[in-house]
């Protein structure tokens, strides 16, 4: 089997162009590509599967600012938001600016979503308290009676991540000459030298690894020492809603509120959690709290429950999907509630990290996305470290003349699955 060098000639606007291996082709291993290619590396993806299948596939789609904690989360989230734009714009996937609406149906609701939107301004969230009169103007699917107000925020976007982790890699191909290879699964890593399975050997100058939940194979030890925790969540999907009905900003209701860090600044926040251990201690049991988005074929994308466990059973549980289709019947109206599908996804978290970044062993870096914020995190957290790296990105976009197919469709890159 053959052996790739990192050593080569090729330069880009007069900078030796150094070759990135990244581990992985889900959320994450894309915004790592993009980030370092239009910084002038030459990348090549390494993807186990023949499509990245995990968590990336399996999320709502949502591109969520309004949850992260303000400070240098909120501030990566918008940046994350400003290049999900650019990639809409410039690779025609789907992608909407709907915003988001968290609905109150209680007043422990009302008075965390009052409490955040007097404070949230002034550390630079754009959102407002919203009338009911006014929400119904927003949202068709808001559930009129009983409804007390909602907070408007117009950061949030939605993305159809299958169609995303389907659709970029081709655009990184043709804009960046990424070189994704599917089927090939990284074996193992020592100082920069990636084995795959068939053999094949790369000497990188920089390996990123972004293999998500399972860094477990790879670093055993610094997944452990970080903390990381399995999470497995249970999602459903509605059939695609008649007469081209649309959801209008993304929903979410007063579970939510004790599940993102953003609402740690209300001090009416414990009431609620109270009061929710009290009444529902099933909800708490399973992590349930629910949202909606819709994808660009009109299907309405539901859930979430989150079981912590390294060893969470393969089969779901009806139980769950009934809870969760209890609790968002209360605050959501649809025209069609027919189930289409469901499935479970898992991610790893970390206590109080947003993205594992860590170099466990010289030109190697983990780059693992922590908890349920990868679509909105990953782009600003890849920019981010690669500006610091490198600089701000390079124009033009480097020509097919200088691109790693040289390197990929070479006899280097033996019997290689190029896509
Ligand atoms: C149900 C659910 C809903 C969510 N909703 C949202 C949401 O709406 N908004 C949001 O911001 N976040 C959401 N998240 C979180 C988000 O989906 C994750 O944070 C993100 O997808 C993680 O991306 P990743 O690239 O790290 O992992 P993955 O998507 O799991 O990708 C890792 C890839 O590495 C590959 N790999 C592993 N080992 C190897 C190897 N040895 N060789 C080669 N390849 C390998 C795997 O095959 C896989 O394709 C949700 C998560 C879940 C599960």
């Amino acid at each position: 089997m053959s052996t790739i060098h990192r050593t080569d000639s090729t330069e880009w606007n007069g900078r030796a162009r150094p070759l990135v291996v990244v581990v992985g082709a889900g959320i994450v291993g894309i915004a790592q590509a993009w980030a370092a290619a239009r910084r002038g590396c030459r990348v090549v993806v390494l993807e186990r599967d023949a499509r990245a299948r995990g968590a990336s596939i399996r999320n709502f789609g949502m591109v969520w600012p309004i949850g992260q904690s303000n400070g240098p989360a909120y501030r990566a989230a918008l940046r994350s938001r400003a290049l999900w734009q650019e990639l809409i714009e410039q690779s025609g996937v789907w992608g909407s600016r709907c915003g988001s609406l968290h609905l109150a149906y209680r007043e422990d609701e009302l008075a965390v979503l009052s409490e955040f939107a007097r404070l949230a301004p002034a550390l630079g969230y754009d959102c407002q308290l919203l009338t009911p009169e006014a929400v119904q103007e927003l949202s068709p699917a808001a559930r009129r009676p009983g409804l007390l107000g909602a907070l408007s925020s117009r950061t949030e976007m939605c993305v159809d991540p299958r169609e995303v982790i389907q659709n970029a890699p081709t655009w990184l191909a043709e804009t960046y000459d990424v070189q994704f290879r599917y089927g090939a699964k990284v074996q193992s890593l020592y100082n920069g030298r990636v084995t795959v399975a068939d053999g094949e050997h790369i000497l990188a100058d920089q390996v990123i690894v972004a293999a998500g939940a399972d860094l477990r194979d790879f670093y055993p030890e610094l997944y452990r020492h970080a903390g990381f925790q399995r999470c497995k969540l249970q999602m459903l999907r509605t059939a695609p809603q008649p007469a081209g009905w649309r959801l209008g900003p993304m929903l979410a209701g007063g579970l939510t509120l004790r599940h993102y860090a953003a609402f740690g600044i209300c001090r009416t926040l414990s009431a609620l959690k109270e009061r929710i251990e009290a009444e529902t201690p099933e909800l708490n049991r399973f992590g349930i709290h629910v949202m909606a988005s819709q994808n660009g074929l009109g299907e309405v994308i539901l859930g979430d429950s989150h079981e912590y466990h390294d060893d969470a059973s393969p089969f779901d549980k009806a139980e769950i999907d009934e809870l969760m289709l209890r609790e968002l019947r209360k605050m959501i109206e649809l025209p069609d509630w027919t189930i289409r599908e469901r499935w479970h996804g898992v991610y790893v978290k970390a206590p109080d990290t947003i993205q594992l970044d860590a170099q466990p062993e010289p030109g190697v870096r983990v780059a693992i996305a922590s908890g349920g914020a990868g679509m909105t995190m990953s782009f600003g957290l890849a920019d981010e470290y690669w500006e610091r790296e490198m600089g701000p990105p390079l124009s033009p976009t480097p020509s097919a003349a200088h691109s790693p197919q040289h390197i990929a469709n070479g006899a280097a890159f033996d019997g290689a699955a190029t896509s």
